[in-house]
């Protein structure tokens, strides 16, 4: 999804709010008008944007200036939070879009934070690990009076990772000598302040999205209740008939980072339910074995900082069976569920109507457009979004800054049942409200529930008269 369709959904979604009767209390219709409107326009436009060109020494190309963001969408729920990205695709649309998301995203999950996101144009598989630190440090160095423990929060992204993020830490606390800088960023190392789990949360969190509606919302729920969502219903059961009769769930996942292989591992391991991970992408390939690719095996290979197998040599190094496919053949291939985690905008309106998954979750931000959502919903797949399905990350970034705070730690059992509470009350939240809704999307809902807690606080802190 665009920043523009992220924001007309905000606009929608504040619109359908002012029309139910006694919102925020407010009975009067033209006064309930008058302030969403002034929610709308609040949460549609973003506080702060920061960019600047980070200078950097390189050994291949030189002198070089890289674009640098830090985007503060908004706080009215909490300090800023957003993790910085390292990508050669980064701009600034695509880094408000983000910011946007996790103000949602943090709202929906009821936690004590508003949304930031930070970018920085550089594709790091170019970069030495000096420059890397280099460019690490210059970004603290650059946003350093924008960031901060009670201020904004950044952690990783895609393209970084803890190293990167200790590194940062590293500097911040050398910038401010004897303030409090452990909460400034979450994501770092264990041995460096980090939470427990914090790695591996997203991909269990993305997981968890889905099996959580198959294993246990959708066993708890009778079709009597299910008002206006015959066709998901429909196809959610479809699915669990199948697996009880002994054809396991067929899962395709895009990107084998922290996300993606972390959610095929899940699903790889799921005792509940019988499935197989029959294909896995990432940026050079997509590996399809129909009866199941060995996980274990897989990353096994991608730990020692590999990208997948791409070749027969590689296919036999790691000991796995597989046919070697172009990229996006992930996409489209036969399967039943399809877990994306990976870049933005990968389903659009140009190869929707190739997708054969009924389950689609996004583990990464944004990368289902509108049109397709809306296109996925009129034909009864069910599409778990970005802001309901990938928030373990951010649950745990949570818990770590509250452990920097009482200076304890979590153990990583804490850390991982906290999430998934965190999570279940979530899900029940939605899954509640979207099979019993009218017409509208699965990221309807979660816009909808997000912002009234979002319209509600900004209404409570006066900022709507
Ligand atoms: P990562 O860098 O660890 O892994 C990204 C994976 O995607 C890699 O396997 C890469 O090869 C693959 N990839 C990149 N471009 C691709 C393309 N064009 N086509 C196919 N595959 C491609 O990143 P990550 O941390 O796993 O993040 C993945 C997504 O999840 C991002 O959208 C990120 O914003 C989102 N996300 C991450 C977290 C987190 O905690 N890491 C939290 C919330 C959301």
């Amino acid at each position: 999804m665009e920043s523009q369709e992220t924001r007309s959904l905000i606009e929608e979604v504040m619109e359908d709010l002012s029309q139910r009767q006694g919102f925020l209390g407010i009975e009067d219709e033209e006064k309930r008008h008058y302030v969403c409107s002034s929610a709308k326009e609040i949460l549609k436009t973003t506080d702060k944007i920061i960019k600047s060109y980070i200078r950097v020494s390189t050994e291949k190309n030189g002198l070089m200036r890289i674009p640098a963001y830090r985007v503060q969408h908004n706080n009215i729920s909490g300090f800023y939070k957003g993790g910085i990205r390292f990508s050669e695709f980064v701009n600034e649309e695509e880094v408000e879009n983000l910011a946007i998301l996790m103000t949602l995203k943090n709202a929906l999950h009821r936690l004590p934070f508003g949304g930031a996101k930070g970018g920085v144009h550089v594709d790091p598989r170019k970069f030495s690990e000096k420059e890397l630190n280099l460019i690490s440090k210059k970004y603290v160095q650059r946003f350093a009076r924008d960031i901060g423990p009670n201020h904004d929060i950044p952690a990783p992204d895609l393209g970084t990772n803890e190293r990167i993020v200790d590194w940062m830490v590293g500097e911040y606390k050398t910038i401010h000598p004897g303030q409090v800088y452990l909460g400034s960023f979450t994501g770092k190392s264990v041995e460096n302040g980090g939470a427990k789990g914090r790695r591996e949360s997203t991909g269990k969190g993305t997981f968890l999205s889905y099996s959580w509606l198959l294993q246990e919302w959708a066993q708890n729920n009778s079709e009597d209740e299910i008002v206006n969502r015959g066709a998901q219903w429909e196809t959610v059961n479809r699915l669990l008939e199948q697996e009880k009769q002994g054809t396991p769930i067929r899962v395709a996942v895009q990107g084998f980072g922290n996300v993606g292989s972390v959610a095929a591992s899940e699903a790889y391991q799921y005792e509940k339910l019988n499935h197989q991970v029959v294909a896995v992408s990432d940026r050079f390939t997509t590996l399809y074995h129909p009866n199941g690719l060995d996980i274990g095996k897989l990353t096994a290979y991608t730990k020692k900082g590999r990208d997948l197998p791409a070749n027969s040599e590689q296919l036999t190094e790691a000991g796995i069976e597989a046919d070697i496919m172009q990229v996006k053949d992930v996409l489209t291939i036969d399967t039943d569920v399809l877990i994306l985690a990976a870049v933005e905008n990968q389903l659009v309106v140009e190869n929707m109507r190739e997708v054969k998954a009924k389950i689609l979750v996004e583990g990464a931000n944004a990368p289902i457009s509108r049109e397709a959502d809306e296109y996925f919903e009129d034909n009864g797949k069910v599409v778990i979004p970005d802001i309901l399905a990938n928030a373990g990350g951010v649950i745990v970034s949570y818990l770590e800054w509250k452990q920097s705070r009482v200076t304890e730690l979590y153990s990583e059992e804490d850390i991982l049942s906290d999430m998934s509470a965190q999570m279940i009350q979530t899900l029940k939240a939605v899954y509640d409200a979207y099979f019993s809704s009218v017409e509208n999307t699965m990221r309807f809902t979660c816009f909808s529930l997000s912002l009234e807690r979002l319209a509600g606080l900004l209404y409570r802190q006066g900022k709507l008269y």
